[in-house]
């Protein structure tokens, strides 16, 4: 076998977990002096060696693994850094994660949707259909009921199975339809075959 180079050596033993942490964080240290100097001279144009760490997927596997071998030697002040991070800024990434949540309502909803489709073992169809399908419901300023026809505000709107989930109904494109809420409550866990004439009558479903 070829003998390595003494930098092969180093991701070997790094890669092995064999380097201790005084000799991890001096390959860092000279790793980071390295790159710094070639930065400058590339910048002063003295120098062309940029691709060296730019495009060399050597260069960047020996970053990757000192960062890792690093990180696996602070593993537990990094959690504690982590926590501490968290829970300082727990108001503001509250904050940050409810404004995007408002900004991208039908993401959200979407996203729901095929979790719960997941935990109640429903078929999930085409992700980006039944996203747009949720975008519509959110947005679209004229969207009309499938059960009676009529249009349905903006907030009252909801997305239904066509065929229940709990019936055996895919989250899919084909049986996911838009409905006021109060038609969808009524519908219920029917199937529209299921939906007496009476009912129809009495609930105002226009079903062909
Ligand atoms: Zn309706």
């Amino acid at each position: 076998m070829r003998a390595l180079g003494r930098k092969s050596q180093e991701v070997e033993a790094v890669r092995k977990h064999e380097l201790t942490e005084e000799q991890v964080v001096r390959a860092r240290m000279l790793w980071s002096l390295a790159y710094t100097i070639t930065a400058i001279t590339c910048a002063l144009g003295t120098d062309r060696r940029e691709t060296r760490f730019a495009v060399n997927p050597q260069a960047i596997e020996r970053e990757r693994l000192l960062n890792a071998a690093w990180v696996a030697l602070h593993e537990d002040e990094i959690r504690a850094h982590k926590l501490e991070y968290n829970k300082e800024n727990k108001d503001k990434f509250a904050a940050c994660n409810a404004a995007w949540r408002k900004a991208h309502r039908a993401q959200v909803a979407s996203y729901q949707s095929v979790r719960r489709a997941r935990v109640l073992g429903s078929t999930v169809g085409d992700r980006a259909a039944i996203a747009e399908i949720y975008r519509i419901a959110k947005e679209d300023p004229q969207v009309r009921c499938y059960l009676c026809k009529k249009r349905i505000p903006l907030g009252d709107r909801h997305v239904d199975h066509i065929v229940p989930v709990s019936r055996g109904g895919a989250t899919s494109c084909a049986n996911l339809a838009v409905a006021h809420a109060l038609c969808n409550a009524r519908k219920g866990a029917s199937l529209l075959s299921e939906i007496s004439p009476v009912q129809r009558a009495l609930w105002g479903f226009n079903l062909a």
